[in-house]
């Protein structure tokens, strides 16, 4: 399976990830074509969804750095427990590349998942580690940081989100795209392999 990074306003970006009930060798090549793609577009966190896929999971490494594998972390079936503290921070995403934005997020998190040996483990993070997992966990729910902006903020950004929503739409009428039914078709048939 070839993957690529998928763009808004496509609709796999605003599907809710069923946990994934087993980590196989398939999985293992998906997780690691996500680390590739994630490094050579310069980002620290990557969501299943972002290459069209509905499982639920994401890979991040804070540093961005592809030679740093000790900071390389796979999340799988991520859940939030308990969050402490505000923090206001600049986020971007490589889903709309070019556009950032401030995002209010939770200062501190714990955070339980399961890593590529099927072995739970629980991290408590903070600063930018806290907004990445918050940021990822958040695709897996079929949301978006733009989702999050304050309203004079989504104004600020709404010209260069209709560049994206022109781009999508003319892709679509050549042919590039498919259409909303065939992409829901395909996430539910990925999912039933998984199931
Ligand atoms: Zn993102």
């Amino acid at each position: 399976m070839d993957l690529n990074i998928i763009h808004y306003p496509h609709p796999t970006l605003r599907h809710v990830s069923k946990p994934v009930k087993r980590v196989d060798a398939e999985l293992r090549a998906m997780i690691a074509r996500m680390f590739e793609l994630m490094y050579e577009h310069q980002g620290v966190g990557l969501a299943a969804n972002q290459v069209d896929l509905p499982y639920r999971l994401f890979v991040a490494n804070p540093t961005g750095d592809p030679g740093d594998s000790e900071a390389e972390h796979v999340f799988i079936n991520p859940v939030l427990r308990a969050g402490k503290g505000q923090a206001e921070g600049e986020e971007g995403c490589l889903s709309i590349p070019g556009v950032v934005g401030p995002v209010m997020r939770k200062a501190k998190i714990t955070i339980e998942a399961y890593n590529l040996r099927g072995e739970t483990f629980t991290g408590e993070l903070d600063d930018l580690f806290a907004r990445i997992v918050q940021h990822e966990t958040d695709h897996l729910d079929g949301k978006l940081f733009i989702d999050r902006l304050t309203p004079a903020h989504t104004a600020d950004l709404r010209g260069a989100l209709e560049e994206f929503e022109i781009d999508f739409q003319s892709r679509r009428d050549c042919g590039e795209l498919p259409t909303d039914a065939e992409i829901a078709a395909r996430l539910v048939q990925l999912e039933q392999l998984r199931a």
